[in-house]
């Protein structure tokens, strides 16, 4: 990735040596441009405009931009991840979104430039340091809270209406069993991590400024076991199967989410876990079907029962089964309302709409044939 992930020089279009005059001027014309009052409703040029203005609050500033151009020099763009003894250096896996350019390998954060106050939060924001889950630990090794992890889950029909409890097995990354988290195989010793000398960090850079990382040895512990754990292989901690109950409340739908405190990832130096959020799909019924509140089916009837009336009994989502009466006469596709048979929530409980269907026979046998023509005749229909 010799590519630089965010180059101020390219996103201003100027010259590396332009004046602060220049660079003035630069930034003035594209700003106009890409304003969001000028380009309301345009994703692309806001996106810009925070680019531009971005690049000019570092390059407009002399002091910002000479250590902004000596990191250029050390190859700080686009250098870590390249050389071996930086390898490991970028961006964890699944990197935090809408930070740097999308599908950058570097992953650089500019995010927070704006209000950069001394030169530790100019290279904090630039770098992104440790704000990643994994042990590093925070931005100064500080108690960092878990990611909250998400999880979509299927749930029959019945369940999201009547609501339940559902076990769930969620992929979480928990400490190893084994040996508890330190990484050292049982009855092994954890020595002091010889990359970082047990401070958890690694300082490089040089001169005037320094930029601190977590030890990607020993991942910002200090220590690392003498004899790695075989369960985890060192690392302390293993991707596990966790099983979780999960209490789904009546009346949820497709799409609905509930937030379980503290069942995602666990936090970093003390921290708290995360948050584990259930996003439910309901499963279709094969007889019922969903409107809001209300529940709607549709039930078959016969020629008989609709020209002559009937009492017909009707599954409700509580598997009752209610009378419904249907009048002589009734067409097919007429809905009947069976009130409070729908789906509850929040205290208000919606109805069933029970759609009928007439059925006509396919077939006629002689005398059925010959009674038919009798109606017909009777009941002036033609045919
Ligand atoms: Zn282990
Ligand atoms: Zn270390």
């Amino acid at each position: 990735m010799p590519t630089p992930t965010k180059d101020f020089y390219r996103i201003l279009g100027v010259a590396e040596n332009a004046s602060a005059d220049e660079i003035k001027k630069t930034y003035r014309k594209l700003a106009k441009k890409y304003h969001p009052d000028a380009n309301p409703n345009d994703a692309s040029a806001a996106e810009k405009f925070k680019e531009v203005s971005e690049a000019y609050s570092v390059l407009s500033d002399e002091d910002k931009r000479k250590q902004y151009d000596q990191m250029r020099k050390l190859g700080a763009f686009g250098g870590f991840g390249g050389g071996g003894g930086m390898g490991g250096f970028g961006r964890q896996p699944g990197g935090a979104p809408g930070a740097g350019a999308p599908g950058s390998a570097g992953g650089f954060s500019f995010d927070d430039i704006g209000d950069v106050g001394g030169l530790g939060d100019l290279f904090g924001s630039i770098f992104d340091f440790g704000k990643r889950r994994g042990g590093a630990g925070g931005r100064e090794g500080g108690p960092q809270r878990g990611e909250s992890v998400e999880y979509a889950v299927e749930i029959p029909f019945q369940t999201a209406v009547r609501g339940g409890k559902l076990p769930i097995t969620v992929p979480i990354t928990e400490d190893c069993p084994t040996c508890h988290g330190s990484g050292a195989k049982p009855g092994t010793d954890l020595v002091t991590c010889p990359e970082c000398k047990g401070r958890g960090n690694i300082v490089f850079g040089q001169g005037g400024f320094a930029v601190t990382r977590p030890c990607p040895a020993c991942g910002g512990k200090g220590k690392v076991p003498t004899d790695p754990c075989p369960t985890c292989e060192g690392r302390g901690q293993l991707r596990q199967q966790r099983q979780i109950q999960v209490t789904v409340p009546a009346g949820v739908d497709t799409g609905s989410k509930i937030r379980l405190p503290g069942q995602g990832e666990k936090g970093a130096g003390g921290g708290p876990a995360g948050d584990l959020l259930v996003t439910f799909r309901v499963q279709p019924d094969r007889f019922f079907s969903r409107d809001g509140l209300d529940i709607v089916c549709t039930v078959p009837i016969n020629l008989a029962q609709a020209t002559l009336g009937s009492r017909i009994r009707v599954r409700t989502v509580d598997d009752k089964r209610v009378v419904l009466r249907i009048p002589a006469g009734t067409q097919s596709g007429t809905r009947f309302r069976i009130k409070g048979q729908g789906v509850e929530k929040d205290g208000r409980r919606g109805d069933q709409y029970v759609r009928v269907q007439v059925s006509v026979p396919e077939e006629l046998d002689d005398r059925e044939r010959k009674l038919m023509e009798e109606f017909a005749e009777a009941a002036g229909l033609k045919y």
